[in-house]
């Protein structure tokens, strides 16, 4: 960990005016690997943070097929270092400056994926592409809810980027993966170069997926358009969790959301808007009736979702402290993610077990 003295001071500009100019604020500093960690006095990341964001940004990449992530940098800030950014981002708005993340929260899957992975491409896409592995995608019900989805041809040409309408370019972008993989995709999406307008997009879609905008729109609007087989499993980040192994039949993991512990995610500073959490990944290997017990104290919760199939209509579910669930799991991956908002619940834990 290393610290930066902030340096503002005042520039004679020739035409007489005078400008108030300031270097980047005094940041603590933790470097992991290719992704450089940051974050403001005041304010402590947990222990797991800098690394779950490291192997998430590498799981992004090597799920997309390219080879590593880009060296990107997340800085966490305090409310005051905000307000001293040049053009800073509004309260409770995060943002992305080439290979820069700059957040309110000690972690933010969405600006990560922008910062580790190539921009260069129409502003609906590369929204979409952060939202397709964001928060959203580690739920699938809320990036797919039930019903006909937003046509996205209005949008496809929005500028700037806060024009996009993100939860729409998030589901067509993540059914364009499903679709046709991630190489076709990421061929479609650095081959958009600008002027990006609506013709344009037009033509390079229906040259690179063989298909015209038209009809894969008239496909994604209906709901039988959502095809039950994909060949490409978009997977949420979460997946990219170390394993869990079981004893016997049963998983289980019983913690305590300590910020010392190197394998919680999350902070501790003033706003509190985010949960910590710790994630795993368990590998089911035989199908059947499973129940889920979460334990702690109120307001934890345990989630568990599926890292394969389509990224709609995709396997999860959510139990709260001192309750359980009973579900029907399928052989193949899936994720834990255990987390409580930071100072609410400290003790959680889940127990897996196979029931028939
Ligand atoms: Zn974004």
């Amino acid at each position: 960990m290393t610290k930066m003295r902030r340096q503002c001071h005042w520039l004679g500009i020739w035409t007489s005016v005078w400008s108030f100019a300031c270097a980047p604020p005094s940041l603590n500093r933790i470097e992991d690997g290719h992704l450089t960690y940051e974050y403001s006095d005041g304010l402590a990341p947990c222990g797991g943070t800098p690394a779950y964001l490291r192997r998430s940004a590498m799981f992004v990449a090597e799920h997309l097929g390219a080879p590593s992530p880009r060296p990107a940098r997340f800085s966490w800030l305090s409310t005051e270092d905000r307000n001293q950014l040049p053009g800073r981002p509004t309260d409770h708005a995060d943002v992305a400056v080439g290979a820069h993340a700059k957040s309110y929260k000690p972690y933010e899957q969405h600006e990560l994926v922008h910062v580790s992975i190539t921009k260069a491409s129409a502003p609906f896409f590369v929204e979409g592409l952060a939202v397709a592995f964001g928060p959203l995608a580690n739920e699938a019900s809320s990036l797919h809810p039930l019903g006909v989805p937003e046509d996205p041809r209005p949008k496809i040409a929005a500028w700037p980027v806060a024009a996009a309408d993100y939860s729409t370019a998030g589901r067509f972008v993540q059914y364009l993966l499903a679709l046709h993989g991630p190489e076709a995709f990421m061929a479609f999406y650095v081959a958009l170069g600008p002027p990006w307008n609506k013709a344009s997009i037009e033509a390079r879609f229906e040259s690179e997926f063989g298909t015209s905008l038209d009809e894969e729109v008239a496909l994604f609007m209906d709901r039988g358009g959502y095809p039950e087989n994909c060949v490409f499993d978009v997977q949420p980040m979460d997946c990219g969790a170390p394993p869990l192994a079981p004893e016997g039949n049963v998983w289980g993991l019983s913690r305590v959301l300590s910020c010392e512990s190197d394998d919680v995610v999350g902070g501790e500073g003033a706003d509190l808007l985010w949960r910590n959490f710790i994630v795993r990944t368990v590998d089911i290997d035989q199908e059947g009736d499973y129940r889920l017990s979460a334990f702690g104290d109120s307001g934890g919760g345990v989630r568990l979702a599926a890292c394969f199939g389509c990224p709609w209509g995709r396997q999860e579910t959510f139990t709260e402290a001192s309750t359980e669930s009973t579900t029907h799991l399928l052989e193949g991956r899936y994720y834990v993610r255990m987390s409580a908002y930071p100072g609410e619940a400290l003790d959680v834990g889940f127990v897996l077990q196979r029931t028939t």
